[in-house]
């Protein structure tokens, strides 16, 4: 059981509504798939039992053997090599490590060496919360192979609660794409609606079911609401927009720990995502 929280746009509070759904559920796994910027543990105050260095597969050239053919540079999807008839350069950031070049390479002059694209913690947080997040490496444009990474720890006898990155880019999509449900946390602004919208559009593509949040609820600005209504998406929780909550979390203090009132929201909003998936095991 895979429940992604994702958001079409930073700041809304996803962190705050995956962190505190997994304070709820207590006996679950934590991933935090948001690993350009993870901040579930400021949240979820783990203890780190274990680092692993993640890596990726880049090209190697064996020069003695290289005759510039230029098959390589053909073959690259991502045009992460340039042949300058001396030298074969490597753009190692743009590199996919789909072992292309090294498969149609003729001369058999690829090898494919370690990159270290980043690291994966492992701990405990709360009551049996199993924790995992992935920290990218500074510099290291591509997120979605250490997401990868990260997700090859989920549970299958646990919930698995996935902390998505913000947005609506290949990031976003690796971290949710084989949930069984994701709930997109908006706010209750223009801004907010507008990157809801994107992201609505992206899950309804992939067919992932889906309801939103709106967090930092505001009566006043009906726009979200209507846009649901309008879409038949459900709207699954509205969460107050109020001072002791927005304290709460300037502190790193998770509300759904010190707030009665806010956890059984969140205790009413897994309520809510079991029953659309008609999963009562749990
Ligand atoms: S395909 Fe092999 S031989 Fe041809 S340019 Fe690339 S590395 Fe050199
Ligand atoms: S491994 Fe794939 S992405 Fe990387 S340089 Fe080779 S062909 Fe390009």
């Amino acid at each position: 059981m895979i429940i992604s929280i994702a958001s079409g746009k930073g700041g809304t509070g996803k962190t705050t509504v995956a962190c505190s759904l997994a304070a709820t559920i207590e006996n679950c796994t934590f991933l935090d798939c948001d690993v350009e910027e993870p901040n579930g543990n400021i949240l979820l105050k783990p203890s780190i039992e274990k680092e692993e260095i993640v890596h990726k597969l880049i090209p190697e050239i064996d020069y003695t053997k290289c005759n510039f053919c230029n098959k390589c540079t053909e073959v690259c999807e991502y045009n992460a090599l340039l042949n300058l008839k001396t030298e074969i350069l490597l753009f190692s950031e743009l590199c996919h490590s789909c072992g292309a070049c090294k498969y149609f390479c003729p001369e058999n002059a690829i090898e494919e060496v370690k990159k270290e694209t980043g690291i994966i913690r492992k701990g405990k947080a709360g009551k049996n919360i199993k924790f995992f997040d992935g920290l990218l490496k500074l510099g290291e444009p591509a997120a979605a192979p250490l997401i990868k990474q990260v997700k090859k720890n989920a549970d299958p006898d646990s919930i698995n609660i996935i902390d998505s990155p913000p947005g609506t880019s290949c990031s976003m999509f690796e971290a949710v794409k084989d949930s069984d449900y994701c709930i997109l946390v908006t706010e209750s602004t223009p801004f907010g609606l507008n990157d809801l919208k994107l992201a609505a559009d992206v899950l309804k593509e992939i067919g992932l079911p889906f309801g939103i949040v709106i967090n930092k609820y505001e009566k006043a600005y009906t726009a979200i609401e209507e846009f649901a209504d309008k879409n038949n998406i459900d709207i699954l929780m509205k969460l107050p927009f109020r001072r002791d909550i927005a304290e709460c979390y300037s502190r790193g203090v998770l509300p759904a720990l010190v707030i009665p009132e806010y956890k059984e929201m969140i205790t009413e909003l897994f309520k809510k995502v079991k029953s659309r998936l008609k999963i009562f095991q749990y």
